[in-house]
This record gives structure tokens, C-alpha cells and sequence, in this order.
């Protein structure tokens, strides 16, 4: 690989031609002028290159020297990934920090420290084989997540030298292997484009839901762990908190959070909030098993669009190791307007609201790269997607929500109204949809035995629907209007609204709710109906069954039971039976 050399004939923002590529590949990375901004050859032209710059571009000058490298832009896999923070080009954020604004090629551009240490246990010997995706040593990276080295693409022969056990540096030579007489060395860390899916040997069907402690999402609308997902919501419906609540909860292995183009004091509520949060299931703190990706403002849109593709080629990484790796990319929508204002600048003809034609394909190719999958042997591991979309005006029918739609497979609508009626998290039960229930039913099956998710669900979901008819008829003529049976639902249906729906993300006893806990408050709220609906066969009013204390007791069982009391919940349906027996035996003349 050869790097070429040619000079700026004109600039454009962050997009600009020079001349004397005739020879470059699309796709190669290119530095620019004398501070050597990085960028990305996108198309050539005879030997004019049309060249998008990842960093500011002020400054530069026609006649100044632009060098393509003569490979791909790519990103480190290593250790010292985990816990940290970089910017959409993998520069750690905190070392640049310290030079701003622009960045000297040199150790500030590379994303792994070549200074630190790490314990290295190689897991192989003299005279073994070794091929693609081997794991040929761990590292304790944190506390939560063992780094097994993977040999890189393209490699496979005898192992020839290894290190003992030992504290090494990420460039240090750890195992050496001969392929057709030729030395390969394996280090601590290996290079990959950022716009290449890593290969695996096929898609395993994802069976397994992501639980994320969100009544709302695992309970009705659940993704599974290598599935997709899209967030849209309008300004102020809750994305952000539902994507930091996924965040900190959901059962993956390792969460990477792209913070794609947001206005910066989010991102800065980010970057001050994560190191803070604790996981909940081992009290360490959650960075221990997250990776961050923040687009600074002095950045420009380009860097935005590559920051994608930069997370999910790290969650690839990690996924290929065998672990199930959470994605959240927060906005997609930032994301795409990168895309427009780019392809704005290369005077290409717009499609939808001025957004490129290939705005679809490449939302798809982005969501193709999420999914279960075989690595080798028995090795399994997946990548889950959420990508919360931020529509203009909260209006789902605009390109980017229609199009991420449509390649995704799980919709949780964020609804303004609710938003404003503080119905928190605002997901529009109406409007949301799965397409993974019958993946996820056996996992769900296993979790009881008397509690059947696929029934609750069924049946809550029955009366729900019913209710968004009730709610009409009520508006129209009053809640007295209505017969006792469809007060009834009515009135169940407002209490699977508060009682099981709402979840506050600020409780401490109601942030998250284990899967046991959502069977059994559901359970116990269907339980209710059922036996209110005895009660109105035998012509008790509803009024009466609605003034039962025990209507309130069931409200409040998702902050009041926490998940280690769970047998209280027995307790609540002896109540319930208690209270229904003595209606009963009051009205038994009847
Ligand atoms: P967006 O990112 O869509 O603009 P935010 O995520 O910032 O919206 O949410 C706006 C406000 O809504 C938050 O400040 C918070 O008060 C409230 N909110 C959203 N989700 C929840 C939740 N699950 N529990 C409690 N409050 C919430």
C-alpha cells in the first residue's frame, strides 16, 4: 500500500477535490495540508479527488499537499477500548482535550495507549493451529469484561513462539505463526475498516429478548438480543432518558453509545452522567462495560456520518468474541441530515426532503450489521441496535423514521401526548409493534410456569385496544354512559396504564423490573379482572368493586413490592380473593 501524493484545486466546506489521484482507490484515507486533517476519498473524477474532511477545514489553501495513506480508514481493536470515550474518528476524546483544536499526527490520533501495560494470559502453545477468530490470549480488561484476542482476518498457520503470561504493551508481539514460510506476528490489538462488516460464518436466530427492565419494552414490545430497534419521538417525549434507562439496565454484555451529532450539552450530560452511573447487577461502576462515542461540536458533519460506523465495527469486534453487544445511536436523524448536508455539497441530485437517494441504503446497511451470530464453533455472539430517530415536528411519516422502519424490527413510538400528560416512558402501545414474540416466547415460557407471557400479553393488549374505543365513547358521552362490562375494562385499562405502563425512571424501586416481577404484576392485575367479571355475572355494581382498597394496593405493587419480595404478590391475591368473597357474600341475596 502506497500512499500517493496531490495538491488542493478546491475547497468546500468540509468537502474538497484535489488533483493527482488518478491512481487512488475510493474508500482510502487521505491526510490534508500541513496540519494533516484526516478525510476519506468518496469519489475520483479522472485524477481529481473528491475528498471529505473529518475536521475543521478552515485554513486550508488551494496548492496545498493532500497524501492518500492507500488503505481504508480504519479503527484500533485492542484493549483500553472499554471505559473510554472518543470522537466519531476514534481519537480519545480526553487526550484531545488537552491539544484542541486541531491534532498533530502522532500519538494523540491513536486510539489505544501504547504506553500502558496490560496482563496478558496467551491461551495457546508452540505447535498449535491457529486461523481467522481464534482466541489466542485473554486480558482481564475490567473487572466486568475478559478481552480474548482474536486472530485478524487473513491469518492461519502453526503457532511458531508464544510470550509466557506477562504485563506487555498492545504492540508487543505476543504470538508469532508461520503461513506458507512467511512470519505473521499477533499483537495485543488489530486494525479494521470502519466500513466493512466484519465477516462471521452466518446469522443464528436470535431467541433470547434483551431485557432492559422496562415493563412497557420487554412486556410488550421486547427486542431480542441481536435484534433492531428504532426510537422515534419528538422533542422532549423522553428518547434520551429511555436510551440512557437502556443503557444502564439492559442485560447485554457491553454497551456502545454513539452520541451521533446531538446538541452538545446532551452530550455533555452524557459524558458527565456515565462515568457516575453504577451497574445495578454488580455495583461496579457501568463504564466498566461501556464504550462512548461523542461528536464534538468543533466537528464537522462528516465526522458525525462516520461515527456510526465506527461504533458498530467496535461492537463487531467484541461481538466476534462471543459476547452480546448493545448499540445505541442517538440520533439517527443527526446522522442522516450528515448525510444530505454532504451530499448537498457534492451537488447530487436530492430525493425525499433533500435527502440523498441512497439515504435507504444505507439506514439498511447500518441495521444489517446488528444480529446473532455464529463466529466459530461454538461461539455465538450478537449485536442488538436501538437507534433513536428525532423526526421533525414528531411526524413519523418524514424519510428517516419511514425508511429505519422499514429494516428494523422492533417500532417503540414515543408519543407526545402521553409526554405531556407526564405518562412516562411515553411508548404509544397503539402505534408500537415487535416482530420478535415468537422468538422470544420459549425464554419467556421458562420464566413461570403458571404465568403464560403469550396469554397476559394477549389479554392486556385486548384490553388496551378496547379501551382506545372507550376512550372515544367517553369523550363523546361521559364514563356513566358506559355499561358496567366496559366500565370495567375501562377502569383495568387505566390500571395496567398506571399500574404497569408508567415506570419512572428517577424511582429507585421502579427504574428497573425484573421479568419475574413484570409476570407477576400483570398476573396479578388480569387476576383482578377475572374475578371482577364473576362478581359482575352475579350483578354486583362495578362502582363496588371499583371502591375495593385492594385497587389501590394493585397500583402500587411495582414501587411498593420490590424484586427480593416477591412472594408478596401471593399475599396481594389473597386480598384480592378476601375482598371479592366479602362483596360476594354482601350481594350473595341477590
Ligand atoms: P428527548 O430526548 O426526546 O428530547 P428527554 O429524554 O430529554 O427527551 O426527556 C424529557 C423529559 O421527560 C425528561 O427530562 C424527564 O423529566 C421526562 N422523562 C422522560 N422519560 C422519563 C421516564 N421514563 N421517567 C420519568 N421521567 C421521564
Amino acid at each position: 500500500m502506497s500512499e500517493i501524493r496531490g495538491e488542493i484545486v478546491e475547497v468546500n466546506g468540509p468537502v474538497i477535490k484535489a488533483c493527482g489521484f488518478s491512481s487512488a482507490g475510493i474508500g482510502d484515507q487521505v491526510e490534508v495540508g500541513s496540519q494533516k486533517l484526516i478525510g476519506e476519498i468518496i469519489a475520483i473524477k479522472k485524477d481529481i479527488a473528491i475528498i471529505q474532511v473529518y475536521e475543521d477545514t478552515t485554513g486550508l489553501r488551494l496548492g496545498m499537499e493532500v497524501i492518500s495513506l492507500g488503505h481504508p480508514i480504519s479503527v484500533e481493536l485492542g484493549p483500553g477500548l472499554i471505559g473510554n470515550v472518543f470522537d466519531g474518528l476514534q481519537r480519545p476524546l480526553s487526550k484531545i482535550a488537552k491539544v484542541s483544536p486541531f491534532i498533530q499526527r502522532g500519538a494523540e490520533k491513536q486510539a489505544l495507549e501504547r504506553e500502558r501495560t496490560w496482563h496478558v494470559q496467551p491461551i495457546v502453545k508452540v505447535g498449535d493451529y491457529l486461523e481467522e477468530n481464534d482466541i489466542y490470549a485473554h486480558i482481564q480488561e475490567t473487572p466486568l469484561i475478559v478481552h480474548k484476542l482474536l486472530v485478524p482476518q487473513g491469518i492461519k498457520g502453526e503457532v511458531i513462539e508464544v510470550l509466557p503470561e506477562g504485563d506487555y504493551h498492545i504492540q508487543d508481539v505476543i504470538v508469532k505463526v508461520k503461513q506458507e514460510g512467511k512470519i505473521k506476528e499477533l499483537k495485543c490489538y488489530q486494525l479494521w475498516p470502519i466500513r466493512k462488516p466484519r465477516p462471521t460464518k452466518g446469522y443464528v436466530l436470535p431467541d433470547e429478548p434483551l431485557i432492559t427492565g422496562q415493563r412497557v419494552l420487554d412486556f410488550f414490545f421486547p427486542l431480542a438480543k441481536g435484534g433492531t430497534a428504532i426510537i422515534p419521538g419528538g422533542f422532549g417525549t423522553g428518547k434520551t432518558v429511555t436510551q440512557h434507562q437502556l443503557a444502564k439496565w439492559s442485560d447485554a454484555d457491553l454497551i456502545i453509545y454513539i452520541g451521533c451529532g446531538e446538541r452538545g450539552n446532551e452530550m455533555t450530560q452524557v459524558l458527565e452522567e456515565f462515568p457516575k452511573l453504577q451497574d445495578p447487577r454488580t455495583g461496579r461502576p457501568l463504564m466498566e462495560r461501556t464504550i462512548l462515542i461523542a461528536n464534538v461540536s468543533n466537528m464537522p458533519v462528516t465526522a458525525r456520518e462516520a461515527s456510526i460506523y465506527t461504533g458498530i465495527t467496535m461492537a463487531e469486534y467484541f461481538r466476534d468474541m462471543g459476547y452480546n453487544v448493545a448499540v445505541m445511536a442517538d440520533s439517527t436523524s443527526r446522522w442522516a441530515e450528515a448525510l444530505r448536508e454532504i451530499a448537498g455539497r457534492l451537488e447530487e441530485m436530492p430525493a425525499e426532503e433533500g435527502y440523498p437517494s441512497y439515504l435507504a441504503s444505507r439506514i439498511a446497511e447500518f441495521y444489517e450489521r446488528a444480529g446473532r451470530r455464529k463466529i466459530k464453533d461454538n461461539r455465538c455472539g450478537s449485536i442488538s441496535i436501538i437507534g433513536a430517530v428525532s423526526p421533525p415536528g414528531g411526524d413519523f411519516s418524514e424519510p428517516v423514521t419511514q425508511h429505519s422502519k422499514r429494516f428494523t424490527k422492533v417500532f417503540w413510538a414515543l408519543d407526545k401526548e402521553l409526554a405531556g400528560a407526564r405518562h412516562f416512558p411515553s411508548v404509544n402501545w397503539l402505534l408500537s409493534y415487535s416482530q420478535y414474540i415468537p422468538e422470544v416466547e420459549k425464554w419467556w415460557q421458562q420464566q413461570s410456569q403458571e404465568l403464560k407471557w403469550p396469554q397476559l400479553r394477549e389479554q392486556a393488549m385486548a384490553i388496551l385496544e378496547q379501551d382506545a374505543y372507550l376512550q372515544k365513547v367517553v369523550r363523546l358521552i361521559g364514563p356513566d354512559a358506559l355499561p358496567d362490562s366496559q366500565k370495567l375494562v375501562y377502569e383495568v385499562a387505566r390500571i395496567i396504564k398506571e399500574g404497569f405502563l408508567q415506570q419512572n425512571a428517577f424511582d429507585p424501586n421502579d427504574c428497573y423490573c425484573s421479568a419475574q416481577k413484570q409476570l407477576k404484576i400483570m398476573g396479578i392485575i388480569l387476576y383482578f379482572y377475572s374475578r371482577a367479571q364473576q362478581c359482575l355475572e352475579k350483578r354486583i355494581p362495578v362502582t363496588k368493586i371499583l371502591q375495593l382498597p385492594v385497587v389501590t394496593d394493585i397500583v402500587r405493587a411495582k414501587s411498593e413490592i420490590s424484586d427480593e419480595q416477591l412472594d408478596k404478590f401471593e399475599h396481594l391475591k389473597e386480598n384480592i380473593d378476601l375482598e371479592f368473597s366479602k362483596l360476594e357474600k354482601e350481594y350473595g341475596s341477590i
